[in-house]
């Protein structure tokens, strides 16, 4: 067993997140085992980078309440205790309301090569804007 009585806060890099978010790792994937777990924790008006899941992401609300946007259009608010799950591929973001903050677990299975993330373009404030008025 192990047993991991802390580990550190750093914070999410600028090139991959817009504002300033927080991420505490759970889980960080040792061959064979795939399995990524963090805990990240986005301040009012912070989001994720568009980006995708080789094969597909968990996330489990912890506090607050955010947003999770597609490339369709759609926006899901969510909030702590729900579950949302990414399916393999899709191309999406997440992050706080413009006004709460919004906490999460993600978990990720990794493809064998890192943790199958596609890392894409920030989320304009324009398209968050628009997500913040259709749900937020
Ligand atoms: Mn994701």
């Amino acid at each position: 067993m192990e047993h991991i009585t802390s580990t550190p806060t750093m914070k999410a890099p600028a090139e991959r997140f817009t504002g300033d978010v927080y991420l505490n790792m759970i889980a960080t994937p040792t061959e064979p085992a795939r399995l990524a777990a963090g805990l990240m924790r986005f301040t009012p008006g912070a989001r994720t980078n568009w980006h995708s899941h080789a094969l597909g992401q968990v996330l489990y609300i912890t506090d607050g309440v955010g947003l999770v946007g597609t490339r369709d259009g759609n926006v899901v608010r969510v909030s702590a205790g729900e579950t949302l799950a990414c399916p393999p591929g899709e191309e999406h973001w997440h992050g706080a309301t413009g006004t709460t903050l919004m906490a999460h677990i993600a978990l990720v299975v990794g493809d064998g090569n890192g943790d199958g993330t596609t890392w894409l373009e920030p989320v304009t404030d324009e398209q968050y804007a628009s997500a913040v008025a259709d749900v937020g």
